[in-house]
């Protein structure tokens, strides 16, 4: 009997901590075999006719086959938009607009469960991400900005503000759907029609966004996608008749687009890179610090632009810091995405897990410490473990570049004066985080960090009322609030 009850409740011990798996369902979505190219209101097949593929990188089991579009097909993307804001999109009201975009956050907030679910099986997030991060902000950009549609001229009294036109939007692959919303629905709110490239590697919540504008009766070309790899978005670039180039990647690429327009009457907002410097004074409260350490690194496997992926400690507190981080790192699940217990999804692609290991690689040869904890990584798929780096010097590469993966690089410090300038050592500027129980040291620290967003006490908090964005090599402009509305229009 006491052998028959043993059975019973036996778990699947995979981890080491004994979860039970809490898989997420797929049966409730539909995902077509090959995808076409959405231009004025319906799927059309690329001129190029070129398909790729789209795969899953925790499994590295293809899902469909996306589009390939060639200059042929993003000119008449842009055909398309200028038709849609010249006979339609500009000669609504700001409420009619406001309509429509209310209609897509509502039914973004419908489906969500089928976004969550395509967004981790396409991008290799963990599901508890894309269900409550990714998906319920993309939903909340386009309430938020549905409410500005018919207050524009409040917002900006006595300015006479204008819609721009045809704006170009190129996206990358770290948080697919949130990136878009925070482009799509400013730009349609202050009236622009949109061409869009996704990322290549992540193109499918694109493609069923399309399928929900044509639920939600959007006007025939006022939103156009077109998929494919870099030259796809070069040509939306330099297409002469778009009046934005709206581009969140990297910083290498933001230099190309700048060079490539420069010259041109098209403006621009840069979303780029960043190297971040979280900062844990003495007085902190360790274990929420140590907490806002993992979330700033290992969160979405450190493929976020404002990853805290340098750590300063203050030395008096170093020992206690690392043993508290050690043991949390060695909690973290890695593993499968679509499970509910998982902490680390997968890497992205093939190429983002080769430019990770280089990176460790490079990190170990430059003389720095690695720790990784103990972890049964899946057999197929793109994995790492999360990793953290001590002895790192200033001069390191691991401190100074941006891996883009579930790597930390430590390194404490004595005073304040020495941790300012050390975080600000860097051509980044986007973001940056601080840990401190007194108010006046984070004010202190908060106003001498030179970096868009600066978060004290917390990290990675995201919302559509504040602007986001960096300066530096971190480029330029704003998304959410105002100032990312203000990016969409121009003036008298
Ligand atoms: P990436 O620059 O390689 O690609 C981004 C997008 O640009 C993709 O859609 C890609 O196809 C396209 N692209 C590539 N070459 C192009 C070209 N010559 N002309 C036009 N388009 C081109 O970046 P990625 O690897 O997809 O994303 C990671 C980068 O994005 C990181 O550097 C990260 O910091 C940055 N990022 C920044 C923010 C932000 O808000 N600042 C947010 C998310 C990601």
């Amino acid at each position: 009997m006491a052998k028959k009850n043993k059975k019973e409740i036996t778990l699947d011990l995979s981890s080491d901590w004994g979860l039970a798996p809490a898989p997420e369902s797929t049966s409730h979505i539909k995902l077509k075999k090959k995808y076409d190219l959405f231009i004025g209101g319906k799927f059309v097949k690329p001129k190029s006719g070129k398909y790729f593929d789209t795969i899953n990188p925790a499994t590295e089991e293809v899902l469909a086959q996306i589009a390939e579009a060639d200059d042929k097909d993003v000119d008449l993307a842009v055909k398309s938009a200028r038709k849609a804001y010249d006979n339609v999109w500009s000669k609504l009201s700001g409420k009619e607009r406001g309509k429509y975009i209310y209609r897509i956050a509502r039914l973004i907030q419908e489906r969500a469960r089928e976004f969550s679910v395509i967004e981790s099986l396409d991008g290799g997030k963990t599901i508890r991400e894309s269900r409550d991060i990714d998906i319920p902000l993309a939903a909340a950009h386009f309430f938020y900005h549905a409410g500005w549609a018919d207050k524009l001229e409040y917002a900006f009294p006595n300015r006479k503000p204008e819609a721009l036109g045809v704006v170009g939007q190129i996206t990358p692959w770290n948080f697919p759907m949130l990136m878009i919303a925070w482009k799509i629905a400013p730009a349609l709110a202050t009236g622009n029609t949109v061409v869009l490239k996704p990322a290549e590697t992540t193109s499918l919540t694109a493609l069923k966004l399309a399928e929900l504008f044509q639920d939600a009766g959007l006007p025939d070309g006022v939103v156009n996608i077109v998929t494919g790899h870099g030259t796809t978005g070069s040509h939306i670039v330099n297409h002469p008749d778009v009046n934005k180039v709206a581009f969140t990647g990297s910083t290498g690429v933001g230099k190309i687009i700048m060079k490539a327009i420069a010259g041109t009457n098209k403006k621009s907002t840069m979303e780029l890179g960043g190297k971040a410097a979280n900062i844990i004074m003495e007085d902190a409260p360790l274990d929420q610090a140590v907490e806002g350490v993992i979330n700033g690194i290992f969160f979405n496997q450190g493929h976020v632009c404002c990853a805290g992926s340098r750590l300063y400690i203050q030395e008096s507190v170093y020992p206690i810091v690392m043993r508290k981080l050690k043991d949390r790192m060695q909690a973290l699940v890695v593993g499968d995405p679509m499970d509910k217990n998982t902490d680390i999804g997968a890497i992205n692609s093939k190429k983002q897990l080769d430019t990770i290991k280089n990176y460790i690689k490079l990190g170990k040869a430059e003389g720095a410490e690695m720790y990784q904890p103990k972890c049964n990584l899946p057999k197929k798929g793109y994995w790492v473990p999360p990793t953290l780096f001590t002895n790192v010097a200033q001069s390191s590469t691991i401190a100074k570049e941006e891996i883009f993966g579930p790597v930390l690089a430590i390194q404490t410090f004595r005073t304040i004066d020495e941790v300012i300038n050390k975080a600000n050592n860097t051509p980044y500027g986007l973001s940056a985080g601080v840990w401190s129980d007194k108010g006046s040291k984070v004010f202190n620290l908060t106003s001498q960090m030179k970096a868009g967003v600066v978060w004290a006490n917390t990290y990675n908090k995201f919302d559509p009322t504040s602007p986001f964005g960096g300066y530096k090599e971190s480029g330029h402009g704003r998304e959410g609030g105002m100032q990312g509305l203000e990016a969409y229009l121009k003036f008298d």
